[in-house]
């Protein structure tokens, strides 16, 4: 559907999403290529989600540099972020000003390493990120094919490690990523990995860098991995990592949906079966017998309800996929990103379930989700906690989930992936469908 402005976005500025990405390295920091004023704002989205510290640089543009290029102060800013936290890889990624103008980003970093000869300085990776090209996801896509690009080494292995492209997911995702591949007695290569970088605990002492993430010895090896799974149905092949190991490392690669719900998350693990010759682990296959059974018991709460979900592409079209797993209706499916094909996948979907045409949108805006939902009716807001304003207007319920959730705290501990995470999201979105139901109720009940 076509539109001629925006109102209130769903998608996040580019190289918010590429520093995200880039926290799951250790020992990295990120820099941006432009003003301080977009480090601060993506310093402050990404912290009232995460309630971590966050550093991103800035190479603090001003009206002159605006003018005549950031060349000098990304030099004087590369020097002291080595001075200052010593990091083994600086990630510098551009931002809306300093591509609008067109400064040679990756020229300024050549002619730093040249001036550096010599000197021990730690790697620097650049990735291009205007904001008015893309959306948050794309900039974290782009930044995890840069760090392949820069560190991927050597051909594919039958013995390797197996590369795991995660996506955007919560700290608690790749928790259990982790531990779904140990069970498979599967090395792997996870690419991001933020789960420690993000949510490691109380520290003793302060770490200008917070520890964890993946080492880049170890991203070194994603060039000799024996495959790849990559969560994304809609992502480009520009902005796949899969895809380029593939190319220039023979790494065969399988890009699936983000397993949630019971189809997408058996896809997964019959992957990890192929890749690694193991059978589905028992404990694993509890899961699913626990998260069949509870289907059963929420039937009769959520079946026929009507939900209106938004978020990153791949997110909306894995969660619709469990949501019509359960019996439920789309009411309006709101893709944030510029994916390829996400309408196409959600008709496609949507016809296999012989479910009701929702209302789909990609690159969409909050004003129009909420017309939308208007037009559709709606039982339920599913998505990230900017839906907020629409939910409270309509009274109607908005169970939180995926990124950002900036009025609640735990956003980082959501578990939405694999059978588990789909548990616990059919917990959420069912309670919430009780909820409502009990405090509109005259005379109250505590059975049900
Ligand atoms: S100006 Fe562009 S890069 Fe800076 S915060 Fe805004 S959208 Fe992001």
């Amino acid at each position: 559907m076509s539109k001629a402005v925006t109102q209130n976005s769903c998608s996040y500025c580019t190289p918010l999403g590429a520093s995200l990405a880039f926290k799951g390295i250790e020992n990295a920091i990120t820099m941006l290529h432009g003003s301080q004023g977009c480090a601060t704002y993506m310093r402050r989205f990404l912290i009232s989600h995460f309630r971590e510290p966050i550093d991103i640089a800035s190479s603090s543009f001003t009206e002159e540099t605006a003018i005549f290029g950031g060349g000098a102060n990304l030099h004087l800013g590369l020097d002291n972020l080595i001075s200052q936290y010593h990091p083994e890889l600086i990630a510098v990624a551009s931002t809306c000003l300093s591509e609008t103008i067109g400064d040679d980003m990756n020229l300024h970093i050549k002619d730093y390493v040249a001036r550096k000869k010599g000197e021990s300085i730690p790697f620097i990776v650049p990735v291009s990120t205007p904001s008015y090209q893309g959306s948050h996801i794309e900039g974290f896509y782009l930044a995890v094919v840069a760090l392949v690009q820069a560190f991927a080494k050597g051909e594919s292995n039958p013995s390797g490690p197996v590369n795991v492209f995660p996506g955007m997911v919560s700290c608690e995702d790749l928790r259990y990523l982790k531990e779904v591949l140990k069970e498979f007695d599967l090395s792997y290569v996870m690419v991001p990995d933020y789960s420690e970088t993000l949510e490691g605990g109380n520290w003793e002492e302060h770490h200008p860098i917070p520890p964890g993430g993946t080492p880049i010895q170890v991203l070194k090896h994603t060039g000799t991995a024996r495959a790849s799974i990559e969560f994304g149905q809609v992502i480009s092949d520009k902005q796949s990592a899969a895809k380029y190991l593939a190319q220039k490392h023979g790494v065969t690669s399988a890009r699936i949906p983000l397993p949630i719900g019971i189809r997408c998350t058996d896809i997964f693990y019959q992957t990890l079966e192929e890749i690694s010759g193991k059978s589905i682990p028992f404990s694993l296959r509890k899961n699913r017998g626990r998260l069949v059974d509870a289907y059963g018991d929420a039937h009769k709460y959520v079946f026929g309800k009507r939900a209106v979900v938004y978020g990153e592409d791949d997110f909306v079209l894995s969660i619709a996929s469990f949501l019509l797993e359960i019996g439920m209706q789309l009411s309006v499916c709101g893709g944030s990103g510029k994916g390829e094909g996400f309408e196409e996948k959600m008709m496609q979907l949507v016809n296999d379930n012989h479910a009701e045409v929702p209302i789909i949108y990609e690159g969409s805006d909050f004003k129009e989700i909420e017309m939308a939902a208007m037009e559709k009716g709606a039982d339920v807001f599913i998505g990230n906690s900017k839906g907020y304003s629409i939910s409270r207007s309509f009274d109607i319920p908005l169970v939180r989930v995926g990124f950002p959730i900036h009025d609640r705290i735990g956003g980082q501990r959501i578990l939405h992936l694999g059978y588990k995470g789909t548990l616990n999201l059919l917990d959420l979105i069912t309670n919430e469908l009780i909820r409502t139901k009990q405090s509109l109720s005259s005379v109250g009940y505590s059975y049900i």
